[in-house]
């Protein structure tokens, strides 16, 4: 009994903060805006966006990242409420890694939330760009020819297809579904790992890169569970399940870990968003805001932004023969 008025207590709580903090849901009544919002619609204000100075415009291409999964649905759902309100476009891009039995099943969720919105889910493929399935590239390394974790692949690949995507379709924004919890986690592991020069580069918005669509994340402030509860309430799609490669990733430990502490010690996870904020507040403080990174280079294969002589999505290419 007490469990259930505990997790009563929780729900309500993040409901009122989702409402306060992030997004909040009104009735229209009549129809004095038709035919964008009609009688009866549900309209979402979305209270994140401004904060970061980087809502959407009017004629801008917004590439929204789809994964059929929880977080992705709700930005998708928002930012095409949005859209029209504003007078910006939204494109729904699904990047489809080829692995069997996970994202075949959480493109199917994907696709009704598409049909649901009116919208068209364009598809891209690791087949198609690079050569090789998810499946594949995991063969590969089983059988000994190429080296790594699924997930140091996986990573530099979907970056790389979303930037193509983006670069195809004429996109100004790429806009994620990071939440809270993908931050703390990413800015924790990056420490855990000494690699503290990943945080400088990893931002919530993008700093403007030559040959790179920049990468919003509007939902950071909205932990895991309130967007699976703002799914719900908003009868959104999604697919639960987990990527069969994500118990090899260092990030699961750490998610584990965080979820523990979380219970533990509530508030550790925005303590944690907040000290990367802070972190990246300095940073710009000395480098500037807004200024194009110095000394970039460009991949010699694709012309893609590199460190190096070549990016490191044709480097994996080059290694896996494909
Ligand atoms: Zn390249």
């Amino acid at each position: 009994m007490q469990a259930i008025i505990r997790s009563s207590v929780v729900v309500f709580v993040s409901v009122v903060l989702l409402r306060l903090f992030v997004m909040d849901s009104f009735i229209v009544r009549g129809d004095s805006m038709a035919p964008t919002v009609l009688n009866y619609d549900y309209v979402f204000i979305n209270k994140l966006a401004y904060r970061f100075g980087n809502e959407p415009k009017r004629g801008d291409l917004v590439v929204v990242g789809v994964s059929g999964g929880k977080d992705s649905g709700a930005l998708l759902y928002i930012l095409s409420k949005m859209a029209g309100e504003i007078g910006f476009e939204v494109k729904p891009v699904l990047v489809d890694e080829g692995i069997h039995g996970y994202r075949n099943k959480a493109l199917k969720e994907a696709e009704k939330l598409c049909e649901k919105r009116g919208l068209e889910l364009e598809i891209f493929s690791y087949k198609k760009l690079f050569g090789k399935t998810m499946d594949e590239v995991m063969k590969a390394r089983d059988e000994g020819k190429v080296k790594g974790k699924a997930c140091s692949f996986c990573g530099v690949f979907r970056k790389k297809a979303l930037n193509q995507a983006a670069l195809e379709l004429k996109a100004t924004k790429v806009a994620i579904g990071h939440n809270a919890d993908d931050v703390a986690q990413t800015f924790l592991m990056n420490l855990l790992r000494a690699e503290g020069e990943r945080n400088e580069r990893f931002r919530i918005v993008d700093k403007p890169k030559k040959g790179f669509v920049p990468r919003v994340r509007p939902l950071v402030f909205n932990t895991e569970k309130e967007t699976a509860l703002f799914c719900l309430t908003n009868d959104i799609p999604f697919h639960l399940g987990e990527c069969p490669y994500s118990s090899e990733a260092f990030r699961a430990e750490v998610k584990g870990f965080l979820n523990e502490t979380e219970e533990k010690y509530p508030g550790v996870k925005f303590n944690l968003l907040h000290s990367f904020l802070q972190n990246q507040e300095w940073l710009d403080e000395k480098t500037g805001k807004s200024g194009e990174e110095k000394e970039m280079r460009y991949c010699e294969e694709c012309s893609s932004p590199s460190s190096g002589r070549k990016c490191k999505a044709c480097e994996l290419k080059e290694k896996l023969g494909s």
